[in-house]
């Protein structure tokens, strides 16, 4: 929809290049976040390096030649952890297992949630006024939160998500008050319970966005696509982000069936392996984009968050894709 970003004085060239959202922490945040839990530095102290990361990454990103920024997420660790920990209403329990050997806090939800005030806005406008770029609002979506967490409060997962979405609302408006024309909803579990996607994960994005003038990214990933498409799109934002190649692209072949009617953040890189994808490969993977969608529509992004990457591997794919960006761009001519 590039006229909705046009109206909201966005002017993207074509096949905008973007990033999911996190982005590798340089060993001095990886140790200042240790120190910080074993109470060896205060909280100012963290902070400013998260500020300093976080602007060595928008310069790194600017100097890639990237379209639509982000702020790489240094303060955060884990995505639903980090906003229940900013909400009302939300304990944390011990270690969770999840991912193999990954072990998290999972949150667990013992009261009446709530919005305390803004979570992401002092970081948003941080890295808005380091780049004349436009850079994306981010916040963990209500399915996502209320899947991930322990629910000890509310008598359904229905009335946990639409809790959620109330408070989430608040943090999109205030994101949007604060000057944000893009902003992405992460909701990487939203295909868990395909059943759930028409009981109430729609009503709950309804509510998040509702009444907001905003160019709405919806991010999903560890996808069972096959089971929301086409249902899925019926959630009401403008782009879909989501995981393409590490499913081999199967995707594409679903919206030979079913076109794809909204836009879409393709992702071209996979963010689990190692191997920095050549930027030959990368522009096979756009070329088969565009046999199932019309340049207008599609976005180049990696797959998800990059922060598992070490910084060369990262930089290294976005400034493939960005160069295959180009090369696929040149053949477009001008359009
Ligand atoms: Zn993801």
């Amino acid at each position: 929809m590039p006229e909705k970003l046009k109206r909201l004085g966005i002017n993207l060239p074509l096949l905008p290049t973007t990033s999911v959202g996190s982005l590798p922490k340089p060993p001095y945040i990886l140790e200042a976040r240790q120190k910080f839990s074993a109470k060896k530095i205060g909280a100012a102290e963290l902070k400013a390096l998260e500020e300093k990361a976080t602007k060595e990454w928008i310069t790194t990103q600017e100097e890639l030649g990237i379209d639509v920024l982000v702020d790489g997420e240094m303060y955060r660790g884990d995505m639903a952890a980090f906003f229940a920990e900013n909400l009302e209403g939300f304990r944390t329990s011990g270690l969770v297992r999840s991912y193999g050997n990954r072990y998290y806090r999972k949150p667990i939800i013992a009261g009446e949630i709530r919005w305390r005030g803004p979570i992401t806005v002092e970081w948003w406008k941080f890295a808005q006024r380091l780049t004349k770029k436009p850079l994306k609002g981010m916040i963990t979506g209500p399915y996502t939160m209320m899947d991930w967490s322990f629910n000890e409060y509310y008598p359904s997962r229905r009335d946990a998500c639409l809790a959620l979405a109330k408070a989430l609302h608040e943090e999109v408006n205030a994101l949007s008050k604060a000057g944000a024309k893009i902003i992405q909803i992460d909701e990487p579990a939203i295909s868990a319970r395909p059943e759930e996607l028409s009981e109430f994960a729609v009503e709950a994005l309804r509510i998040v966005t509702s009444g907001i003038d905003a160019y709405f990214i919806c991010h999903i990933c560890y996808g069972a696509f096959e089971f929301i498409y086409p249902e899925m799109l019926q959630l009401p934002v403008d782009n879909f982000d989501l995981e393409m190649s590490n499913s081999e692209l199967d995707l594409v072949e679903l919206f030979r069936v079913h076109p794809f009617t909204k836009d879409l953040s393709f992702g071209v890189v996979d963010v689990h392996s190692h191997e920095v994808e050549t930027v030959e490969t990368i522009e096979r993977r756009i070329r088969k984009a565009l046999e199932v969608l019309r340049p207008e529509q599609l976005w180049v992004d990696p797959d998800c968050g990059l922060k598992t990457r070490a910084r060369e591997e990262a930089v290294g794919k976005l400034k493939n894709m960005v160069e295959a960006v180009r090369r696929v761009r040149a053949g477009l001519g001008g359009r």
